[in-house]
């Protein structure tokens, strides 16, 4: 078998059961491994650790399978998809949403592979060379675990990238989606195009936040900023909001969010939408002195890697000030960062930071983070990647 050994003193991590093994760990690569090959992992002294996919491309050289020589087949993939989707069942209740993730990557056991369920529809990401290799055997274990025979890929994410990968999209077994299909999500519709959407089609990891902030709407003037589809939006309304003001840059994203506002049956005029840069927008309704009870700032991943985490920082103080200006006393902020290189103290920091600079006196009523149906591994942190705060001015 093909083999990777590492350097000395560069076990550890894989010892914890930590999934990745960076190339500045590898002293040696015996044979000659395909992208996406199985290798042993050694370490220094001989022992074998354990078996990882191989990624020639990548800074992340190998994402490990197993901590245990063992072999990597279909039957292995048919387990561990197995294994996920039984736990999925004990957490997701049917009757909350037909649209939750199935398979969470490393923190299923299953590095790299993303799988989203809406409906009658799988939809699967394959984010590194080890998904890319086993990729025909992972949609025929999918439709043998599921029974769902409609399996749509939408491999077009930048990480394909660094892994050597190009971008694909496209069906893998069954049909084609339709370019718009209804989900529900506790009891509200939701119009989704799974071909052609954001992410997968929805932002299905904000699904409990959003009914969070569903519980704080009655009677309030809402901002939804990087509203998407409308998800907040529409979560708010039924919340009994007053009326939402839904910002975001994507025509096609706002035309959807007012389909859903309709197939809800809430009153079009009780929801405004503004296509716009929300830094823009939000600077010049500052200006003009505009003035909310709820906001939410949900906006796009600022910083994939810890090494953009400065940039980001002032990106999301920016919006964070200008939100606390514009909120009236007893006014509240729900704001997010998904951005993997943002920790959840450093967001908790900058958002400390803009209520400062912003001379309100804020704080902390709820803390939020990706549904369960995303979880996070103990064996890899990395995973936690979304974090959200609700805070209340005074
Ligand atoms: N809250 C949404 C998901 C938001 S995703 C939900 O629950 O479904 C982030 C959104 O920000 C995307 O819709 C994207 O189109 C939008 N976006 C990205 N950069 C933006 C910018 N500078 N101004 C406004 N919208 C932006």
């Amino acid at each position: 078998m093909n083999t990777i050994q590492l350097k000395p003193g560069r076990d550890k991590s894989v010892r914890q059961r930590h999934p990745w093994i960076f190339s500045g760990a590898v002293a040696r690569v015996e044979g000659n491994p395909a992208a996406g090959e199985t290798v042993l992992v050694r370490s220094a002294g001989g022992e074998a650790l354990g078996v990882a996919a191989y990624s020639p491309a990548s800074q992340i050289r190998a994402r490990m399978w197993a901590w245990q020589e063992m072999a990597i087949d279909r039957a292995f993939f048919q387990r561990q998809l197995e294994k996920a989707i039984h736990l999925r069942q004990a957490l997701i209740d049917p009757a909350e949403s037909n649209a939750y993730r199935l398979v969470h990557g490393e923190s299923d056991g299953l590095p790299g592979i993303v799988v989203d369920r809406y409906g009658d529809w799988l939809v699967l990401q394959s984010l590194s060379a080890g998904a890319e290799y086993w990729k025909e055997v992972i949609v025929e274990c999918l439709v043998d675990c599921t029974g769902v025979r409609n399996v749509y890929e939408r491999s077009d994410v930048d990480v394909r990238k660094i892994e050597g990968l190009e971008e694909r999209v496209g069906v893998l077994c069954g049909e084609a989606p339709p370019t718009s299909m209804q989900v529900c999500e506790y009891g509200l519709k939701f119009s989704v195009d799974l071909c052609t959407g954001q992410k997968t089609g929805f932002y299905l990891d904000q699904r409990y936040n959003r009914r969070v902030v569903q519980g704080l709407a009655q009677g309030r003037q809402v901002l939804n900023c990087f509203c998407y589809t409308g998800g907040f939006t529409v979560h708010a309304l039924a919340g009994g909001a007053a009326e939402v003001l839904s910002v975001d840059s994507s025509a096609e994203a706002l035309e959807r969010g007012a389909e859903n506002v309709a197939l809800n049956g809430f009153p079009a005029d009780q929801a405004a939408w503004l296509q716009g840069d929300v830094f823009q927008v939000l600077r010049s309704m500052r200006d003009q002195n505009r003035h909310f009870d709820l906001i939410i700032l949900d906006p796009p991943k600022f910083a994939p890697t810890a090494a953009q985490a400065e940039r980001a920082a002032r990106g999301y103080k920016d919006i964070n000030l200008l939100a606390f200006k514009m909120l009236r006393p007893g006014g509240l902020l729900a704001t997010f960062s998904c951005s993997g290189g943002v920790s959840a103290d450093l967001f908790q920091k900058i958002v400390a930071g803009a209520a400062l600079d912003a001379h309100v006196e804020a704080r902390i009523v709820e803390r939020l983070a990706q549904g369960r149906d995303h979880p996070v591994a103990l064996n890899f942190p990395e995973g936690a990647y979304l974090k959200g705060l609700v805070c209340q001015v005074a």
